[in-house]
């Protein structure tokens, strides 16, 4: 099947839900979003004959409450909804100080994962959506940023209901995946396997099926060596549909990350997964995952190659 443009997954709020005063970058997405729009072309591109990546830019609903239900428990879905988590279980969030629309931000969030994933596994090839890898939130709780938890939804969304016995979860941010390897440990045909920096957040690590714990400072030999040990992981499972976690947080400007990979060893990164995936003919959601360089430059020009890679693997599938 071929694929020309690469669906992804945008919403307004997913930048303007987020308060301007809020310590997370919110405006990573409005401007990958204008770079995605209006790329930058080297010479070599301007002159060469082959076609160059095109994204089709697609608005998401808002999740249904039932599809929270998947991975959540019902009374920490229905007081999120209500605007009634207590000023702790919003601080471990963070993203403070809410605003008004953070409900609604979350809900068209994992909508647009949803979306995406449905769209993958009806028609094969890459999808992405320009927010979300909450890998963060648990059943009853969110933290670190992430409210609910998309990978895991989208994953028990595909076993249950899209007639998909095996998925696999491959999560490559600087930050363990603990919250997805606690939602779906033990549940059949699921697989999580992440890759992350042994020192970073969370201090109190879950345990994944899969956990590659790579030491702070390793750079990108190490890093990569780890990704593609992950890889073979996550293709032993025999999966119909990966979802990729795609943080750039590893990225050596990043202020959290400790991993200290170029920007070249991040793009061999998305190489190595899409490569291998696309070999396979497995179907392939990006979820973006963490980016705190400063300046913040560094981790819009790390997304830019994460999602321009997937629109040139998209042409090639
Ligand atoms: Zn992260």
């Amino acid at each position: 099947m071929s694929q020309s443009a690469l669906p992804v997954w945008y919403h307004p709020l997913y930048t303007d839900g987020i308060h301007p005063d809020a310590r997370f970058p919110r405006d990573r997405y409005v401007r990958l979003l204008e770079r995605l729009k209006n790329p930058v072309r080297s010479q070599e591109e301007r002159t060469s004959t082959e076609s160059q990546p095109s994204f089709q830019f697609r608005t998401p609903q808002p999740i249904a409450r039932q599809h929270l239900l998947l991975a959540h428990d019902v009374d920490y879905v229905d007081r999120f909804l209500a605007g009634n988590l207590t000023q702790k279980e919003m601080k471990r969030i963070g993203l403070t100080p809410w605003t008004e629309a953070m409900v609604q931000r979350t809900l068209v969030l994992m909508g647009g994962a949803l979306e995406a994933t449905e769209h993958a596994v009806q028609f094969g090839g890459l999808s992405a959506n320009m927010a979300g890898g909450t890998h963060h939130a648990h059943r009853g709780f969110g933290s670190g940023y992430c409210v609910f938890n998309d990978l895991a939804v989208c994953a028990v969304h595909a076993l249950n209901n899209l007639d998909i016995n095996n998925v696999a979860v491959l999560d490559l941010d600087v930050h363990q995946g603990d919250g997805t390897a606690t939602v779906l440990d033990g549940i059949d045909g699921a697989l999580t396997v992440s890759v992350h920096c042994a020192t970073n957040f969370p201090f109190r690590k879950s345990r994944s099926d899969h956990d590659l714990a790579v030491p702070p400072e390793s750079g990108d030999v190490a890093y990569l060596e780890a990704v593609e040990e992950a890889l073979d992981l996550c293709f032993e499972h025999q999966p119909e549909l990966l979802l990729f976690q795609a943080g750039v947080d590893a990225l050596a400007t990043d202020s959290l990350g400790k991993l200290n990979v170029t920007r070249e060893g991040m793009k061999r990164r998305n190489d190595l997964v899409f490569e291998r995936a696309i070999a396979c003919g497995i179907p392939v959601v990006v979820f973006m995952g963490g980016g705190y360089a400063k300046p913040l430059d560094h981790t819009v020009d790390a997304f830019d190659d994460l999602f321009t890679q997937a629109g040139r693997w998209a042409l090639k599938n």
